[in-house]
């Protein structure tokens, strides 16, 4: 076995990009936090610090949800148009453009991803977000609806007020955009926690919307930790609606945090197990490189990763083969160097949790392939690893890895297989690889999850709804569905009378 060490060993490449806003966004400027504590963001190729961050708590989150009240109760936002929001994410998407390297290579540097995916289709999803989101702004209408009695019904939309958001560190700026493109589209303010891990690219970001245009207070970033910053927003009495994205576990406490305190709206979008099902009439190459690709991208910290690689058994040995020799070819390295596939992990965390996996799977009687151990010996990097012969009830099956650890499956049976794939708690996407109609049919009906993604895999489009089924979520994002979430329905009814 031969990976690619070499990279790993070099001195890490200096990212070309400055730190230039650590501090936590509030009312339009940026301020110390509240209690003057910082926590460092490490760059994932070394452990090292990058900058010292201001660490946001309750007394921060509590400040940043009285800006965002005022400037939804009293403006200037509620007072301007559908037009004038619509023109401020337009020129947001702009300035996203203009800054596209520098903030791709922010993103890098703090995530680990490589520059090259950030730069070139991360940062661009963005703008491209943004305007689609501007396009949606001037077009939320209510309904006029018939009513039985002599009655002039009209039903409105309206904004749900302050939004409480909070994202994860796999795709810091893109969930940045997911979270605030509708609520602001729909009217909402904003207060938005960062992941700890990654909490750099969305401060740039935010300070691009008030260049753009945006009010004070409409948008708010607050960085810190998860049950003091995080949870003081979802149980904040002022917070009308709380977004989440990150882990099953967490997302339930964030439901709990909203129910007990004002039963805020809640919608998540959480874990997943995805299976990607290959049947034998595939093209084995084709299906192999797409198996990779859907469970590798990102480092394997995607929660809709193709996470369960089923394999018909008439091609098994073939795919495992080839899946192997491909995972062997994967270039990993300093995620700035150029065409590096595969950076550091997020964290000591992740990366530890991602080696106990492996160990797991080892120790259940999976067969390792290839793999299985870390790479070069400083950083989160971790070699590309794939199991085979991996059974439905062994641990690397059943939970979510979030890194570079490919698990494959044998079957022989379209309905055995159905029931496998679905016999799981979460249910957020699928990938299915067959050239036969009637299979991909069957299987699509079949599938309960949020996405099912036909010989292809990881296809996003701001159109395209995205969340889960089962414990993998609570409503959509992304489309008209994720317009629901920042809106609320006024019913307003008016006898009509004669004159
Ligand atoms: P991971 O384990 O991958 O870091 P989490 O679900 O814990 O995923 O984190 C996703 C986001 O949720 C992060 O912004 C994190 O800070 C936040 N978070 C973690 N714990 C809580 C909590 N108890 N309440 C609110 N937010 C939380």
């Amino acid at each position: 076995q031969r990976f690619s060490t070499a990279a790993v060993a070099e001195e890490p490449i200096s990212p070309p990009v400055q730190v230039n806003y650590t501090q936590l966004l509030i009312d339009g400027k940026f301020v110390d936090s509240a209690s003057g504590k910082t926590f460092p963001t490490l760059d994932p190729r070394t452990g090292e610090l990058i900058a010292h961050v201001a660490e946001g708590d309750a007394e921060d989150i509590n400040r940043a949800v009285h800006a965002a009240r005022k400037a939804f109760d009293e403006g200037p936002w509620p007072k301007m148009t559908a037009y004038e929001r619509s023109r401020i994410l337009l020129q947001f998407a702009d300035l996203i453009e203009k800054h596209n390297d520098e903030i791709a290579a922010l993103e890098t540097w703090d995530n680990g991803k490589p520059y090259a995916q950030a730069a070139n289709i991360e940062v661009p999803m963005v703008a491209r977000l943004m305007r689609y989101y501007a396009g949606w702004a001037d077009k939320i209408h209510g309904l006029v609806v018939p009513a039985d009695g002599p009655h002039h019904v009209q039903v409105l939309h309206e904004p749900i007020g302050v939004a409480g958001q909070i994202i994860p560190w796999n795709f810091p700026l893109l969930m940045f955009a997911w979270k605030v493109g509708p609520a602001l589209a729909c009217g909402n303010t904003v207060v938005l926690k960062t992941a700890e891990q990654t909490p750099l690219s969305a401060l740039f970001a935010s300070k691009l919307l008030h260049e753009a245009g945006l009010p004070d207070g409409v948008v708010n970033v607050v960085s810190g930790f998860g049950p003091t910053a995080g949870a003081a927003l979802a149980s904040h009495m002022d917070v009308d609606k709380i977004a989440f994205t990150g882990s099953t576990d967490t997302g339930k406490v964030v439901l709990e945090l909203a129910a007990r305190s004002n039963l805020k709206s809640v919608t998540l979008e959480l874990g997943g197990k995805s299976p990607f099902i290959i049947m034998d009439d595939a093209d084995v190459d084709h299906a192999v490189e797409l198996a990779h690709f859907a469970l590798f991208f990102n480092q394997g910290q995607c929660c809709c990763a193709g996470s369960r690689t089923f394999v018909h058994e008439r091609i098994y040995d073939e795919f495992v083969e080839k899946a192997k020799a491909r995972a062997l070819k994967r270039v990993v390295g300093d995620p700035f160097k150029n065409g590096v596939e595969q950076g550091p992990q997020i964290d000591d965390e992740q990366f530890n949790k991602i080696l106990r996996y492996i160990k797991y799977g080892v120790d259940s009687g999976a067969n390792l392939v290839t793999g299985g151990d870390r790479l070069g010996d400083k950083g989160y990097y971790i070699q590309p690893t794939i199991f085979s012969d991996v059974q439905d009830n062994m641990r690397i099956a059943q939970e979510e890895i979030f890194g570079p650890v490919q698990s494959i499956l044998k079957f022989n049976d379209l309905n055995e297989v159905i029931k496998r794939a679905n016999a799981s708690q979460y249910g957020l996407a699928a990938g299915v690889f067959t050239n036969n109609l009637n299979t991909a049919n069957t299987l699509t009906r079949a599938l309960r999850v949020g996405t099912v993604w036909v010989n292809c895999f990881d296809v996003f489009d701001a159109a395209i709804p995205f969340g889960g089924y089962k414990q993998s979520g609570i409503g959509r994002e992304k489309g008209i569905d994720s317009l629901k979430n920042y809106l609320q329905v006024k019913a307003v009814v008016t006898p009509i009378k004669n004159a």
